[in-house]
């Protein structure tokens, strides 16, 4: 008997091929930070983390559970990149050799209470008004505490995977009015996956990559979707034209099709709203998503996808049919699909040399 429940694929070997190829386009010899932040984006931290560690510098992540994970696989430099809240996280930095961003003079506060101040980076908002120094208080901080020698300077970009947007330009000229105006030297920040891909001139000393490496930036680059998300064929039936499928009787049959169902749902982590006619793969072939996603279940136009029965896997999205697909066409991120997955769904790692 067949195991029907939806699965997961991740393909480690795919992730490693994305980070070398993004590694590749690095200008100015930078250091190469993968992110890894929420469980690398829903494909294991530890996993994906033991199959790129001979080629990264280092990561980053935001919880320090996820610092702390990755320091049991890993003795690359770590960045808990929202910082700490109270002295007794910064202390656990301390003892696990973690490294973390100062963004707000709450935090600095602690770090000048503890006299902490080694590996730290220092964020400055450019723009994106969500975290970050204002510039003239980010130089202030710096002249007035003689202790600060060392750190980074960081920045994140708003809006980088459109390269017309003039956000960029002025996030990038308060960066390098921050670092111009500073009385030291210091190592700069300020890609992420679309900065680096978009802006090989601001590379600085390190880049920051997440969505990338997991395949889930569309562009020139060809970098291919790791994960695959699937379901089986449970059910096939032919219905007549004008007969409706699913809840609320959303899908509409122009003509007679041929509907299959299959055994995975928004339970699973699939967004209820996806379109009609958005695009998946059985057997190969492309078919199509006809009526309101259930629970448990999907239901798909196979008219045009050739022969197909129960036990079948209809995959909606995976290597060879990207996630950037799927998220353009029912206007979602790769980012939200990818942490999504349910636990319920099982996760089979494909290349696990570890
Ligand atoms: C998530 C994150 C990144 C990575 O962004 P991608 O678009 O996934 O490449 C880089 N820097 C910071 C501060 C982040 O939070």
């Amino acid at each position: 008997m067949k195991q029907l429940s939806p699965e997961l694929l991740i393909d480690l070997d795919l992730i490693r091929e994305n980070t070398l190829k993004l590694k590749n386009l690095t200008t100015n010899h930078s250091k190469f930070m993968a992110i890894l932040k929420s469980d690398a984006y829903g494909h294991n931290i530890k996993k994906v983390s033991k199959a790129i560690d001979d080629i990264v510098d280092g990561y980053g992540v935001v919880k320090l559970e996820e610092a702390k994970k990755l320091r049991e696989v890993s003795d690359k430099k770590i960045l808990l990149m929202q910082g700490i809240y109270n002295e007794d996280d910064l202390l656990n930095l301390q003892k696990y050799n973690i490294n973390t961003v100062i963004h707000n003079e709450y935090q600095l506060e602690i770090h000048k209470k503890l006299n902490e101040f080694s590996g730290v980076w220092f964020k400055i908002n450019t723009g994106m008004n969500r975290l970050g120094f204002e510039l003239d208080e980010f130089l202030k901080i710096i002249s007035s505490n003689p202790k600060i020698k060392k750190f980074t300077l960081m920045t994140h970009l708003a809006a980088s995977k459109n390269k017309e947007e003039k956000l960029n330009t002025e996030q990038f000229n308060l960066l390098k009015k921050a670092k111009e105006n500073l009385r030291i030297d210091v190592q700069v920040s300020a890609v992420n996956t679309g900065g680096l891909i978009n802006f090989p001139n601001y590379h600085y000393d390190w880049v920051r990559a997440g969505i990338g490496i997991y395949g889930g930036f569309s562009g020139n680059l060809d970098l291919k979707t790791a994960m695959t998300l699937r379901g089986r064929v449970i059910n096939i039936r032919d219905i007549k034209k004008g007969d409706r499928v699913g809840y609320d009787g959303r899908a509409v049959a122009k003509k007679d099709l041929k509907i299959a169902t299959i055994f995975i749902g928004y339970a699973d982590g699939l967004p209820q709203n996806l379109r009609d006619g958005t695009k998946v793969l059985i057997n190969n072939k492309i078919a199509e998503i006809f009526g309101k996603i259930s629970m448990d279940l999907t239901t798909i136009d196979i008219s045009k996808a050739g022969k197909c029965q129960i036990g079948d896997w209809c995959e909606f999205f995976s290597p060879k049919l990207s996630i950037n697909l799927i998220s353009d066409t029912n206007s979602l991120i790769p980012y939200e699909l990818m942490t999504k997955i349910t636990p319920r769904v099982k996760r089979k790692f494909i290349n696990d040399n570890s």
